[in-house]
């Protein structure tokens, strides 16, 4: 058995295009373009390259993106003070703030400062809150981009024994709350799991979120299982490769996504959906 590609990069183009023609519509009937604030702070090489996408993104589908790239040497107090800036300025639906952020800042509460509306990474809790609670509002990203990913393959999620491999707030628990949602049985694994091959065998969808790379071996899926790979690791040859080994797990899988061009593309216009639909919260 060969799997079938979920083409992550086919699939966000089509996003992204949808999200295009809904803002060429809305600015036609005089809405003003859809407006995202992006800060970075400090100089992390990865940050800058994901900010840069980010921003280009936005330009491609007709947002104004405001750049805030800020010192490392600012103070948790002065990026709170821009948060509450942005909160306030009607121009801006939706305000990222890069992580990670330097050691000094404190995450959760620079996440939590963010307006709950502008907050389109998801990341505040009463978003992650409103998920939990089945009435979804502006869902995180990497997550909400593999579900989308996971209905382009028509495959009914409903009773799917699904596990996740990795427990963290961005990717692992809200991806776990999305397949549960989608009726699936759900189940979560982290490093202190016990037998995880043995859950993996046994599983319909494996989700791998673990940050290393090809952890998860072909040997381990099920024949037919949907495996999601989210891994983004940098080899020292400079090549990029999955939580999953995709030569091995491409043999056994009925959809296997890619990596490059599977979950990363998603991510993104994922933040580009979640953007117009801030907009629209505040209409
Ligand atoms: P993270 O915060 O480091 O979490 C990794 C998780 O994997 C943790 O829950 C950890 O368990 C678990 N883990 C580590 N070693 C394990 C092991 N041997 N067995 C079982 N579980 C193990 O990473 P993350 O931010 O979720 O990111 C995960 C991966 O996704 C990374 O490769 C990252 O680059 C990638 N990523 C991709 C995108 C995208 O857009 N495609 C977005 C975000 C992240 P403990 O909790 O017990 O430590």
């Amino acid at each position: 058995m060969s799997a079938r590609l979920i083409d992550g990069k086919a699939i966000a183009a089509e996003v992204r295009a949808t999200v295009k023609a809904q803002v060429a519509e809305r600015t036609a009937a005089g809405h003003r373009p859809p407006g995202l604030a992006v800060v970075l702070v400090g100089e992390n090489p990865a940050s800058q390259v994901y900010v840069r996408n980010k921003r280009k993104a936005c330009d491609e589908v007709g947002f104004v993106s405001v750049s805030h790239d800020l010192p490392a040497s600012t103070t948790q107090d002065e990026l709170l003070a821009l948060v509450d800036a942005l909160n306030c300025d009607d121009s801006i639906d939706g305000i990222l703030v890069q992580l990670p952020l330097p050691d000094h800042i404190n995450e959760e509460t620079v996440i939590e400062r963010i307006s709950p509306m502008k907050d389109v990474d998801g990341f505040h809790p009463y978003n992650v809150g409103r998920l939990t609670l089945r009435m979804p509002l502006l869902r995180p990203c990497t997550p909400y981009g593999c579900m989308t990913l996971l209905a382009h393959t028509g495959v009914d999620l409903v009773g799917k024994d699904a596990v996740i491999i990795g427990q963290s707030n961005i990717v692992g628990r809200p991806m776990a709350l999305e397949l549960l949602a989608a009726r699936c049985t759900i189940t979560i694994c982290h490093s202190k799991t016990r037998n995880l091959e043995e859950k993996i065998r046994n599983a319909d969808i494996v989700v791998a979120a673990v940050g290393v790379p090809r952890f998860v071996k072909g040997e381990w899926i099920k024949p037919g299982a949907i495996v999601i790979d989210v891994g983004i690791n940098r080899l020292d040859d400079g090549k990029l490769c999955g939580d999953v080994d995709f030569d091995s797990a491409v043999e056994k899988a009925s959809w296997i996504t890619p990596v490059p061009g599977g979950v990363g593309p998603m991510t993104i216009a994922t933040l580009l959906q979640n953007t117009l639909a801030a907009q629209q919260l505040r209409d």
